[in-house]
């Protein structure tokens, strides 16, 4: 196969930190972060230096540009492993230098919009990723994303962008899928409900019609908190950083999740099979942590949640401290 460039680019300085002529197909995407809000000629610079010993195929900048260090053909020297580098593209984005290593707005669109198009030219049909180590490593369940974690001992990609992983596959997938029905009008939801997580439209408008709702703001799920008619207030992001206040009409807004309908669930206890679980504020590693149990104790769970980040969900504890993984818990 013939390997390609991405045209996204707009900003090119190979580096000498490279093996030519990867020895496998490319299949697999690896998401670093920069750990410093850098722009993509800086990483240029950093990269240029045969002492550094690094590189990347792609970087993305504070500002949302993209450049690149080592073409698709080769492999870059990126991920503490030849076997990975060999079959990824690697790509490093600016973030904080200070845990959770946060990215910003621009890099993190310019990101999803990089990962489609390499997934496009190479033929990636779908982005598989996995909290679990050995699926991503072994490539197993068609797993087609890894962390540089996985291969040195650093937090790279950082708490910021490891938790995003999932939500970065299902956009991209979206996007993937989306060739097919691209003509499709973005139909309304019938009925939205306080409690439900929705997406706001491209073209949306706040409800008076007379200013845009801003990009960023498009660019997050938010949680309804009434809805009345066509008039939608939603007034928190659902990862809980964000707020904003002015109504929204319906018609912009597609429901990413429905709120869940309590059931009679019985509660149950579970015993923690790990030295350290965290708590967190929602059911999500992108939650807040509100403690951790190190007691390896039984515990009541009153309510179950799909969320974010666990194979097996989360539990709601009885104490009200918030939710635990269920990926550590025994039921007993
Ligand atoms: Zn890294």
């Amino acid at each position: 196969m013939a390997y390609t460039n991405s045209p996204l680019v707009s900003y090119t300085k190979i580096s000498p930190n490279r093996t030519k002529n990867r020895n496998h197909a490319i299949d697999t995407i690896t998401i670093h972060c920069v750990v410093g809000q850098c722009s993509v000629e800086t990483l240029g610079n950093v990269f240029a230096p045969e002492s550094r010993q690094a590189s990347s195929n792609y970087g993305i900048g504070y500002d949302g540009k993209i450049g690149m260090y080592c073409e698709e053909k080769d492999r870059s020297w990126c991920t503490s492993s030849g076997v990975n580098d060999h079959r990824a593209i690697t790509i490093e984005v600016a973030s904080d230098t200070k845990h959770p290593y946060t990215v910003n707005s621009k890099a993190y669109a310019s990101l999803l919009d990089l990962v489609t198009d390499i997934c496009k030219r190479n033929g990636i049909k779908k982005l598989v990723w996995s909290t679990n180590k050995n699926d991503r490593v072994n490539h197993l369940k068609g797993c087609n994303m890894t962390v540089h974690r996985d291969y040195a001992n650093k937090s790279c990609p950082g708490e910021y962008l490891y938790s995003k992983h999932g939500e970065i596959a299902a956009e991209v997938n979206k996007r993937l899928g989306a060739t097919t029905s691209e003509t499709k009008p973005e139909t309304p939801s019938a009925s939205i409900k306080a409690g439900d997580v929705v997406k706001i439209a491209s073209n949306a408008t706040y409800y008076d019609g007379k200013k845009t709702v801003p990009a960023w703001v498009r660019n997050k799920n938010w949680i309804v908190r009434e809805c009345k008619g066509d008039r939608a207030v939603i007034d928190k992001s659902e990862d809980g950083k964000n707020a904003i206040c002015s109504p929204i009409n319906t018609k912009f807004l597609t429901v990413v999740k429905k709120t869940e309908t309590p059931s009679a669930f019985k509660p149950y206890l579970v015993k923690i099979n790990t030295d350290a679980l965290n708590i967190r504020k929602g059911a999500g590693t992108n939650f807040a942590k509100t403690g951790c149990i190190t007691d390896k104790g039984i515990y009541t769970i009153v309510a179950e949640s799909k969320g974010q980040g666990a194979t097996k969900g989360w539990g709601k504890l009885k104490s009200g401290a918030g939710w635990i993984s269920l990926d550590f818990v025994k039921k007993v």
